[in-house]
């Protein structure tokens, strides 16, 4: 019997699971509760091909772990003997530079995170001390998004502000979408020799989006900030703008700063400049039909990608390989083609068969034969490096202190 983990993927009003061994094979049970905090709370199971959804009937994140408890114990056919469960956790400021196993220390450094993640580090932590409550003796760990960025020098990650709010506040460049960009860097090491050694650009699209400049395995430069608002237009965020802006939307609308930035988190991005939808795919069949704004809002889309790329690509001295990957990443041919065409100044070369053609889903190069620069979709899987580093963690004997 393979070691699983219980992955937990916890915001304030959802809670995404899987039970996921180090394998690449499918989870073995994964699911979502949704609304929580409401009375229409439900959590769904997926198991073995067939979904089922039930409602909660404790509303908050003790029900969905509860009941995610009681599925286990329900199901003995299903065979899950949980080593550890794996905690995605979204801020790890400075303090964090790895995975960790989760102590009071550790529980605490996440709270002091919270700063800049206020809606999620909270959240967080509920999950992982209603997961520490209800499954008795199992240890946990936490994979930070912004930890495979702390290779970042100080010339990268520093704003360009007077030294003493870096110095009082830890105000900096922390960068996000870290643990998806650890599963792409092993997994290119993993398919030659060379490449480990090699400089690739991801491009992780999806809701969220950003782009990362790796170095032989290494961030070296990364696209989101001290939140996940800088860089990329994206689904519902405007991405890095004129910082004045906030101030002339405030007092032009009779607005709070904070309602301001609201705005540019909450109603930008394809959503804004669309007035249709903040989903690509909803954009494109749009777009087919001939509707401009939902072309104007495509091509802002795969413009702003391209330049945050190439600004990235200032931090390598060379690049060997582009990969795509996230929602949009993987599975538009349509935006994927619109970046790289901007990117031909950089010798990158796209196979549009290859391209318009790829199984979605699926690892695929999509450069000509003999490319300079290998273009590549590679679909992440967050949930399986949590599992890894959980597994890995626990059997080297790191215990909580
Ligand atoms: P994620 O946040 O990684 O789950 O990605 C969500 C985004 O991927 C949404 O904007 C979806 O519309 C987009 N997406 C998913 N499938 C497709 C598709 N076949 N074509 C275009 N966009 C897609």
């Amino acid at each position: 019997m393979k070691q699983q983990a219980l992955v937990i993927n916890c915001g304030s009003s959802s809670l995404k699971f899987a039970i996921q061994d180090a394998s690449e094979s499918a989870p073995l049970l994964e699911g979502i509760a949704e609304r929580l905090g409401s009375e229409h709370s439900t959590i769904t199971f997926k198991y073995a091909g067939t979904k089922t959804e039930q409602r909660l009937y404790e509303h908050d994140h003790r029900g969905a772990v509860s009941a995610i408890k009681a599925w286990i114990d329900d199901h003995p056919e299903a065979g899950i003997q949980l080593a550890g469960g794996g905690h995605r956790v979204v801020h790890g400021g400075e303090t964090f530079h790895q995975s960790a196993v989760i102590d009071e220390d550790v529980l605490e450094g996440i709270e002091q995170c919270a700063i800049f993640a206020p809606l999620h580090n909270p959240a967080h932590v509920k999950g992982i001390k209603e997961a520490q409550a209800l499954f008795g003796e199992l240890p946990h760990v936490a994979v930070f998004d912004t930890s495979f960025h702390q290779t970042l020098t100080q010339d990268q990650y520093l704003y360009p502000i007077p030294m003493r709010l870096y110095r009082n506040h830890h105000f900096r460049k922390y960068g996000f979408h870290g643990t998806s960009y650890r599963y792409i860097a092993q997994k290119l090491a993993s398919l030659d020799a060379n490449y480990g050694t090699q400089n690739a650009l991801v491009a992780h699209l999806g809701n969220g989006a950003s782009v990362c400049a790796i170095k032989a395995g290494s961030s070296v430069d990364t696209s989101m900030g001290i939140t996940p608002l800088e860089g990329l237009m994206m689904g519902t965020r405007s991405g890095s703008l004129d910082p004045s802006l906030l101030a002339f939307i405030a007092d032009a609308e009779g607005i709070s700063m904070k309602q301001a930035l609201d705005i540019l988190n909450k109603e930008s991005g394809l959503k804004g400049i669309s007035e249709i939808s903040n989903d690509c795919r909803t954009l494109e069949t749009a777009q087919a039909t001939g509707d401009d704004r939902a072309d104007l809002a495509l091509t802002m889309f795969a413009s702003r990608a391209a330049k945050q790329l190439a600004s990235v690509a200032t931090n390598l001295d060379s690049i060997e390989h582009v990969i795509f990957t996230g929602g949009i990443g993987e599975n538009s041919p349509l935006i994927r083609s619109r970046i790289c065409k901007r990117l031909t100044m950089l010798g990158v070369e796209l196979d549009h068969n290859a391209n318009q053609t790829a199984p979605r889903g699926e690892l695929n190069a999509i450069s000509p034969t003999g490319a300079r620069i290998k273009v590549w979709i590679i679909p992440t899987n967050e949930e399986l490096l949590i599992a890894q580093d959980t597994l890995e963690l626990i059997n080297a004997g790191h215990k909580p202190s």
